[in-house]
């Protein structure tokens, strides 16, 4: 009788209906929030030794009327649940790549590089190649420019398919960086398989980096940095918030950074001032 008293608890658990019900508004709201304007891209710096932007990753935000500004752990996996994610997944496409066409013509950032964020049902999605090449054609995208950060659980999903994709896409130019590197657990078993550009260190080893228990773990974050420039590849390391952990990472041997310590993900227009100053 206690045990099924504890299960009645749990069952009608008043928290978690609550936050079933919450989920459940913020999904329909989703729906919502494409055709009224609500979702935002946020642009943050990446950068090489010197500090030096040498592109941009594009982070989703939805601004929502009540809310607020909700984070993309909030919202994306909602969106992923349904057909949502391909039409969130197609704007950003289409809005990161309209911004890009705008910095290609323009001699101060012509040479920079913008990342999208791939979900892995919307990479997965039989029309996905043929949107990115729509989009590469709508705005003149140049070859070497647009970036897909795909992660382990992407590829994971379809490895064939995913071969098949990105050799499609790497011949009109787009570039390709693993993202989160280091946290999945076979990640090794098909790096060199795939025709990845860069591996991205996960910001986990990162904000480890020169704590007194790291020395395994940035054991591990060298022997990524040797793979990478093994297999040709570039490496980026994420959420370097602090110098000490750059200058880690740079005695280590990767001379490419993202994180707070360079500047947060921005709205647009806070970046272009940041770039040219205010006009
Ligand atoms: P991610 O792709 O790994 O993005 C990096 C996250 O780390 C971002 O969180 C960024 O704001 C945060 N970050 C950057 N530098 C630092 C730092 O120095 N310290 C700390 N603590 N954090 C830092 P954000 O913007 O909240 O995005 C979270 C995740 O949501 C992303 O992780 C990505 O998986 C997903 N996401 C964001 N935008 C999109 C999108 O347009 N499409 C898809 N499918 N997913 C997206
Ligand atoms: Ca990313
Ligand atoms: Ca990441
Ligand atoms: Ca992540």
């Amino acid at each position: 009788a206690k045990d099924m008293g504890r299960n009645a608890i749990r069952f009608f658990d008043p928290e978690m209906h609550a936050e079933l019900e919450t989920n459940y508004a913020l999904e329909s709201a989703l729906w919502q929030a494409l055709p009224k304007h609500e979702l935002v891209l946020y642009f943050q710096e990446q950068v090489d030794e010197h500090g030096t932007p040498i592109g941009v990753e594009s982070l989703i935000r939805w601004q929502h009327p009540e809310h607020g500004l909700v984070p993309p752990s909030r919202f994306i996996p909602l969106a992923e649940r349904s057909e949502l994610i391909n039409k969130l997944g197609r704007w950003v496409l289409e809005t990161a790549c309209q911004q890009l066409a705008v910095w290609q013509r323009d001699e101060r950032t012509a040479h920079l590089t913008v990342a999208v964020n791939v979900s892995a049902k919307q990479f997965h999605q039989p029309q996905f190649v043929e949107e990115v090449l729509q989009c590469l054609v709508r705005y003149h995208i140049a070859p070497g420019r647009l970036k897909l950060e795909l992660t382990e659980t992407l590829v994971l999903a379809d490895i064939d398919d995913t071969f098949d994709k990105m050799k499609v896409l790497k011949k009109q130019g787009i570039i390709f960086s693993m993202d989160d590197f280091g946290t999945g657990y076979s990640s090794l078993a098909y790096l060199s398989r795939l025709p990845f550009d860069e591996v991205k260190i996960d910001q986990a080893f990162v904000h480890r980096a020169g704590q007194q228990d790291s020395v395994r773990d940035w054991v591990i974050v060298e022997a990524i940095i040797g793979l990478a420039h093994n297999l040709d590849m570039g490496v980026i390391a994420e959420g370097v918030e602090t110098l000490e952990q750059q200058q880690l990472l740079a005695s280590s041997q990767c001379f490419r950074y993202q994180g707070y310590l360079f500047s947060k993900p921005i709205p647009i227009e806070a970046l272009e001032s940041r770039w040219f100053g205010s006009s």
